[in-house]
């Protein structure tokens, strides 16, 4: 007999969005100059039926959940055995997915893991041009804002630093089921011009995250945690800021600034 709805699991961060107008708006949202998309978590296919009728956009959807994938496979025929992967995105060899040709990203994320799918997405950045999904509003918010807000971090920096962020619009409990306890956001990401940052890209890593670790202190004292002769930046202008002051060009700075103590 077939199934009629997936009964939601908690562990995968399952809300099933039930308004369609929300949904089409989100598939809407993603520019059509791409060749291939994937979905992560179509879940019982409510974006994936929009996805579908865009005849230019060849999609792959990603389902971690058996119950949901019998449940694609029964409702939507182009969900088969070369479109539909039951498979966890996080462990996803994203290059392969179409044989090396770049692909957008789009889906209602599980909200649990959202962060880890966005580092997953830096990985493959170069091949990923534009990202459109749905998350708690407040990392949303988070993700696009601008430094000098409280919500700025770690992932703010490292996405920002590569994506242009625009948060598109709200997305209220109710029109889910089962209702998550917050609110929703939907944001878009497109990939900047950057192709590789002006500094060395590990070291640039290990300052924002030693900085935004004590996201209270000033720099002058977060940068401590990093080997390097600190007497010698005691007094550049930045020492005086928190992290979520600098932009990501400020980060920049301060990571050559400190390769070139190091190399000293
Ligand atoms: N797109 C659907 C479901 C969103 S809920 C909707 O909008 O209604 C999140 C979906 O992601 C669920 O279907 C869940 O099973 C799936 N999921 C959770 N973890 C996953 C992972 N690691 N890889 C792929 N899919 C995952």
């Amino acid at each position: 007999m077939l199934k009629d709805k997936v009964r939601a699991k908690k562990n995968l961060g399952q809300h099933f969005l039930v308004d369609l107008s929300i949904a089409k708006r989100i598939v809407d949202a993603l520019s059509d100059n791409q060749r291939n998309a994937v979905e992560i978590g179509p879940g019982m296919g409510v974006l994936t039926q929009y996805l579908i009728q865009r005849k230019t956009l060849n999609t792959k959807f990603i389902e971690i959940d058996g119950e949901s994938v019998e449940y694609l496979r029964n409702h939507f025929p182009e969900c088969n055995d070369q479109t539909l992967l039951q498979a966890d995105f996080l462990h996803l060899r994203l290059d392969e997915l179409f044989a090396g040709e770049k692909f957008s990203v789009i889906g209602n994320f599980p909200y649990n893991i959202s962060s880890q799918i966005f580092f997953k997405i830096l990985e493959y950045k170069d091949l990923v041009p534009e990202t459109v999904c749905m998350l708690q509003r407040e990392v949303a918010r988070r993700l696009a804002s601008p430094p000098g807000n409280k919500d700025y971090g770690i992932l703010s920096v490292f996405l920002q630093a590569y994506y242009d962020i625009e948060y598109l619009f709200t997305v209220d409990e109710g029109v889910f089921n089962p209702p998550p306890k917050v609110k929703s956001g939907v944001i878009r990401l497109t990939r900047n011009s950057v192709a590789k940052l002006d500094c060395d890209e590990q070291l640039f890593r290990t300052v924002v995250k030693s900085t935004f670790n004590q996201r209270r202190k000033t720099l002058w004292n977060s940068v401590r945690t990093i080997q390097f002769d600190h007497e010698q930046i005691r007094n550049h202008p930045f020492m005086k800021l928190r992290p979520e002051q600098l932009s990501v060009a400020q980060f920049v700075e301060l990571t050559n600034v400190i390769e070139q103590i190091q190399k000293q």
